[in-house]
């Protein structure tokens, strides 16, 4: 019996250990990867580590061949110090921008540089099952052109144009109720036996913010995507916010005006149907505004036409304006963010001609303490950075563990 328990304390005091280096080779790694290069002492200092524990991670991080010296710094009298960087082709992530218009997948080295993409779709509307051939392909052409780094790929990460539910066995399941699908089981969409990741595409992009751009080194934000929807991704405490069963944060769909125009939701008067870009256009064209393109072009189109002292473009833009601040606003007083970050195609070309004006109106249209406490700033990466956004799941799930265990989870998920 006293032996019995000798050994549970010994496997507990092991386990403790184990799990408190995994948290140091995860902190180490992830300042390595954010802030591309670093000494151990910069290490240490950043993971919050002993110098002693920090020189172990890096051996181990050197071992799993994710991390080599690169470098030597001249030391003030002493010897010099080695710098170290993560090794690119150390690990690959695969992301996945999976849209109702077509498939982008994209290849990422570990210093997170896209090295290789393909696209498929783009004729017609996508559906549930030509997702899945097109996904399957795309990174079975991928998988062709990369074959010596093929067996370095940690995972695919996928942004899905929906609500994504992840059950207690793992297993995903997609709810894209906007786009009129019945809800779809997300491991059968990738016929490659790699670990899969999924996510609301809205709720990647805040993810990539959170970790290269914008959103980085603060603990509360809200990410905001206009484009032909509106998404959002709101970090609170340094985690993203899921609710009880992940769709929290589905704002495109809030209710602005109950007699607005129809959403594609089926509702009327959603945020989506007033910013969305069809939204846009629409109460352009119904106020009188005449275009020749659609999306990017007729935006553009929209905005020059205000600048240059049309009327009813104007008007149109002013009305933009203030829907959006009263949008913004009310995230402003539900979350109170440090900073508001707004992206997507159409919300980055807004903010390029008019971040003053829609930072004066947000903050009128919130309550003056809160309002006085964020900043606004522009997405750091452009409109089409969900697939980004997805492969951070895998790369995550890296730093979480070694990849052996990554994949001996995902193989367990997967039944
Ligand atoms: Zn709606």
């Amino acid at each position: 019996m006293a032996r019995r328990e000798g050994e549970q304390r010994m496997t507990r005091q092991s386990l403790t250990i184990r799990s408190l280096r995994t948290q140091n080779r995860s902190a180490a790694l992830a300042h390595l990867i954010t802030a591309r290069d670093g000494t151990r002492a910069e290490i240490a200092a950043a993971a919050g580590l002993s110098s002693a524990s920090a020189a172990n991670i890096v051996a181990d991080l050197i071992a799993e061949g994710l991390v080599a010296e690169t470098g030597l710094l001249a030391s003030q009298g002493g010897r010099p110090t080695s710098v170290l960087e993560p090794v690119a082709d150390g690990a690959y992530f695969i992301g996945a921008d999976v849209g109702e218009r077509g498939v982008a997948v994209e290849l990422f080295d570990l210093t997170m540089t896209r090295v290789d993409r393909e696209f498929r779709g783009g004729s017609t509307e996508e559906s549930p099952d030509t997702i899945a051939h097109d996904l399957t392909d795309a990174v079975e052409a991928l998988r062709q052109r990369n074959r010596d780094r093929w067996s370095r790929v940690v995972g695919v990460g996928l942004g899905l144009p929906g609500i994504v539910e992840t059950d207690d066995a793992g297993v995903q399941t997609l709810y894209a109720e906007n786009l009129g699908w019945d809800p779809v089981a997300v491991r059968p969409l990738l016929g490659h036996d790699l670990p899969l990741f999924a996510e609301n595409g809205a709720k990647t992009l805040a993810k990539a913010e959170q970790w290269f751009g914008a959103a980085h080194g603060v603990e509360h934000a809200v990410v905001v995507l206009f484009g032909r929807g509106v998404g959002l991704g709101v970090i609170s405490d340094g985690e993203l916010l899921r609710g009880s069963a992940s769709s929290a944060t589905e704002w495109g769909h809030l209710c602005l005006d109950r007699s607005g125009p129809v959403c594609r939701c089926g509702r009327r008067g959603c945020v989506e149907a007033f910013l969305g870009a069809q939204g846009i256009l629409d109460r352009w064209a119904a106020a009188g505004g005449r275009f020749d393109g659609s999306g990017w072009t007729a935006i553009g189109e929209l905005l020059d036409a205000a600048q240059t002292g049309d009327p009813v473009a104007h008007d149109t833009v002013e009305n933009l304006i203030d829907d959006l601040g009263t949008a913004l606003g009310g995230l402003v007083n539900l979350f109170n963010p440090e900073r508001v970050i707004v992206g997507g195609w159409v919300g980055m070309r807004l903010m390029q001609h008019l971040s003053p004006r829609i930072e004066a109106t947000t903050r009128a249209a919130s309550l003056a303490r809160p309002g006085a406490q964020f900043e606004l700033r522009s997405c750091t990466f452009g409109g089409d950075t969900v697939a980004l956004g997805a492969a951070v799941m895998p790369l995550e799930s890296l730093i979480a563990a070694p990849v052996e265990e990554v994949r001996s989870r995902a193989a367990r998920a997967a039944g």
